[in-house]
């Protein structure tokens, strides 16, 4: 079996996890780790039982695809070294800390047709994949992503650390243009907004209205959809999903319980599901099918222009919230 020869760049909170877990799939070989940080590295490296490299030159040199787990400042300058050096890419979210930077890197890797795959990892959450055989067309979606205060992440708004991940969300499930964006938030511990709502109108009508907060006392991660017909709550923390579809007659689908509601002759059925997505690592799975698509030579799952995409998004309600 061919595998993809992989190194990790960055092994602080998530390179840690993303090596873990390189080395448990199959089709990948981990060739090796890099950090600015050899405290860091060595830990992880004998943790691990993985080679490190002390020069990202020298990493690159040895590996076909490198996934990128550095703090997004420096996603831009790292990603487009590997590129560069003819190295396919798996980059954390959000895909660089500017879309003009992120331009470069997709003008870059299609010039040498490299792969660049961004780690908007809740599309692979088994609460989002429970959804797969359900017809979503939601006209309102509730977001809340509330984490509690670390530092970690800091260095960028709460929009590019946790919003972006709802954006990229809202995106696929309303594949409509954007007719406008209200947005506030504010700074209250850090130099960037910890706290911030932004309320989505698309062309179609549907609106999101998404808030995430770094500051909270709890965590909490959840969409929650409405469409004619349906309630849809999906649970990324706690990986549940549950519709309440609103049915006619009798015609109840299999693997729902039915509430029979209304008056005897006008009666309807609301019918309740929670199907599961399965037991999926959803970081695990991110990784395998980047190494799928980069060995079958396959579209990656979600490429650099979806980054892209969400990224713009995510500096328009910047822009919203410092120029209102
Ligand atoms: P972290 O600060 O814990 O780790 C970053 C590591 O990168 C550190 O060990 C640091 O020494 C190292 N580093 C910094 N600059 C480097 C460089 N130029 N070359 C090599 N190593 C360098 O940060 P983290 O929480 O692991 O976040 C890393 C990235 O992962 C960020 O982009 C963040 O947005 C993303 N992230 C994504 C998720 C998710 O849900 N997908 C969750 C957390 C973090």
């Amino acid at each position: 079996m061919k595998r993809l020869s992989l190194g990790i760049i960055g092994v602080g909170h998530l390179g840690e996890i993303h090596t873990r877990l390189a080395k448990q799939i199959d089709l990948v070989q981990l060739i090796g780790i890099y950090d600015t940080n050899l405290k860091r590295a060595e830990e992880i490296s004998k943790k691990y039982e993985v080679s490190l490299f002390r020069s990202l030159e020298e990493l690159l040199d040895k590996v076909e695809a490198v996934s990128i787990v550095v703090p997004t400042e420096s996603h831009f300058e790292v990603a487009k070294l590997a590129l560069e050096k003819n190295k396919h890419v798996f980059i954390e979210k959000p895909i660089t800390s500017s879309s003009e930077q992120a331009e470069q890197l997709i003008k870059i890797a299609k010039e040498k047709r490299l792969k660049i795959q961004v780690g908007h990892i809740e599309r692979f959450n088994p609460a989002f994949l429970a959804l797969k055989a359900f017809e979503l067309e939601p006209l309102f979606i509730e977001g809340h992503r509330l984490s509690k205060f670390n530092p970690r992440g800091t260095d960028v708004s709460v929009i590019f650390d946790l919003m972006i991940h709802d954006i990229d969300l809202v995106l696929q499930l309303v594949p409509y243009p954007i007719k406008s964006i209200d947005a506030c938030g504010v700074k209250v511990v850090s130099e960037s907004e910890d706290i911030a709502n932004a309320r989505i109108v698309f062309e179609n009508g549907s609106v999101a209205n998404l808030t995430a907060s770094r500051i909270s006392l709890k965590d909490m991660r959840k969409l929650r959809l409405f469409q004619r017909h349906s309630y849809i709550s999906i649970d990324f923390l706690n990986k549940k999903t549950e519709l309440f579809i609103l049915k006619d007659g009798n015609n109840v689908p299999e693997g729902g319980i039915p509430f029979q509601i209304g008056p005897e002759d006008n009666r309807k059925e609301i019918v309740y599901f929670s199907p599961a997505g399965g037991d999926i690592n959803p970081l695990k799975e991110e990784l395998f099918l980047f190494a799928k698509a980069v060995l079958e030579d396959r579209k990656v799952p979600v490429d650099a222009e979806q980054g892209l995409k969400n990224l713009k998004v995510a500096e328009q309600i910047v822009e919203q919230l410092r120029h209102p």
